[in-house]
């Protein structure tokens, strides 16, 4: 699993940025993340209930916004937690996760062709 190096929380613009330690660099948008939350009540298929991908519509109209940069806390050593200003707290991002959600042009064209 992909491992960090140093993550950036920055509130105001609602951005977070990891440093992987194999020099990548991931920037992803909060609200982004907010959205691709894997929690059961977020990504409900993982339940066996509606279709893979389908998210409820409380889920895409999530705004990812944190008060404070201590709204993000390290899980164990293998992911991160966020404390959303909506009150929604329950998923946990784990490394790998996140390195398949960054949304940089390398790793968007990587998985087009893993599709
Ligand atoms: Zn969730
Ligand atoms: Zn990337």
């Amino acid at each position: 699993m992909p491992k960090p190096q140093k993550i950036l929380v920055d509130t105001e613009n609602k951005l977070i940025q990891i440093n992987w330690q194999d020099g990548h660099e991931s920037v992803y948008d909060l609200t982004y993340l907010r959205r691709a939350c894997p929690c059961a009540e977020c990504q409900p298929w993982k339940e066996g209930v509606g279709k893979p991908g389908e998210s409820p519509e409380s889920v895409l109209k999530a705004v990812g916004e944190l008060k404070a940069v201590s709204d993000v806390s390290a899980v164990g050593g293998y992911g991160i937690q966020f404390q959303w200003a909506d009150g929604h707290s329950y998923g946990i991002y784990d490394w790998g996760y996140l390195r398949d959600l960054c949304p940089c042009d390398e790793c968007t064209a990587k998985r087009r062709q893993a599709l």
